[in-house]
């Protein structure tokens, strides 16, 4: 097989892990780079481990986005989906994955096993913890058996989606960048994107579907003015406002892009190579340390 090869790219999470520290953003981008090689150097490896790291939260939010998929498919293939029975998979998939990083397996396979922050860092998650996480995911999933974006998809023809989770990229000017919708369609003369969104609403999510709507601009050909691109929040009932990406907004995402790959770019010691060093990326300790996974590895963290 072909050895990888280290390239800049972009994406939002890219840029959301770059602002909240640098630090982190070079140990999971460069330090972490090659560390699935079993004969990778040691601070590689136990970077590529930590990188891993997910978060009872995470794996809810990554659970539910993988049951609404699985949802769609099987309207796809003209079967229906039954919300309590959808409930269930998510909890057993919830249950599944809790148990398998307590056992470690990830120490054989971490692409393949969850590691959880919460089993690395603690605190340890007490019932209440547990069935606060294992309640939201039944509010998301109900609420998205019952929103209207599931009634408009049900009504259009599976041959004509555009997107279920899929992962891409697309070249804004000479940078490849990385856009995953979770559900893109034409109703009527528009093209809706839907985005699922299994936490509270952020300022960062009207920008990260307008990126989406960019990249449909591109890969799908579909005029800027059809595009109807909304976060549904499902912990909010997952409704959502009819608003088109207007020329302003697809200005400043793609200003907002720019800016993000200059400053990236601009820290790199071999920009051609993509190579950077550790130096160049100084961390911000904060709140942000809590949550971050290299934490045991940061001397820097709070
Ligand atoms: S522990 Fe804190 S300072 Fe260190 S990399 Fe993580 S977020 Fe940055």
């Amino acid at each position: 097989m072909a050895e990888l090869e280290s390239t800049f790219s972009w994406s939002f999470s890219r840029h959301l892990t770059f602002q909240e520290c640098p630090r982190k953003y070079w140990f999971n981008y460069y330090g972490a780079w090659g560390g699935w090689e079993h004969d990778a150097p040691a601070e590689a490896r136990e970077l590529y481990l930590l990188k891993k790291i997910s978060n009872l939260h995470m794996l809810a939010g990554d659970v539910v986005h993988r049951a609404i998929a699985g949802v769609l498919n099987a309207f796809r293939r003209g079967e229906k989906a039954d919300p309590e029975e959808t409930v269930a998979w998510c909890k057993a998939e919830m249950q599944r994955a809790f148990s398998e990083s307590k056992q470690e397996l990830w120490r054989e396979n971490p692409k393949g096993f969850t590691r959880l922050h919460e089993h690395h860092y603690g605190p340890k998650p007490d019932l209440p913890f547990l069935q606060k996480i294992a309640k939201k995911i039944g509010t998301c999933v109900r609420a998205f058996f019952k929103s209207r974006p599931f009634a408009l998809i049900r009504e259009t023809d599976p041959q004509k989606w555009l997107s279920v989770e899929t992962l891409d990229t697309f070249d804004f000017e000479g940078t490849e960048v990385f856009a995953v919708p979770d559900f893109a369609c034409p109703i009527g003369d528009d093209v809706v994107v839907f985005d699922w969104k299994t936490g509270w609403p952020s300022k960062t999510h009207r920008s990260q579907v307008i990126l989406y709507g960019l990249y449909g601009v591109k890969k799908w050909g579909v005029a800027r003015e059809t595009l109807l691109a909304a976060p549904i929040y499902l912990l909010k009932g997952g409704d959502f406002s009819d608003r088109r990406i207007t020329e302003e907004d697809a200005e400043r995402v793609s200003g907002l892009m720019r800016d993000s790959i200059a400053k990236m770019r601009d820290r790199l010691q071999d920009p051609q190579g993509n190579v950077a060093v550790r130096e160049s990326f100084q961390p911000y300790p904060g709140r942000v340390c809590r949550s971050c996974p290299f934490r045991s590895v940061c001397p820097e963290a709070l």
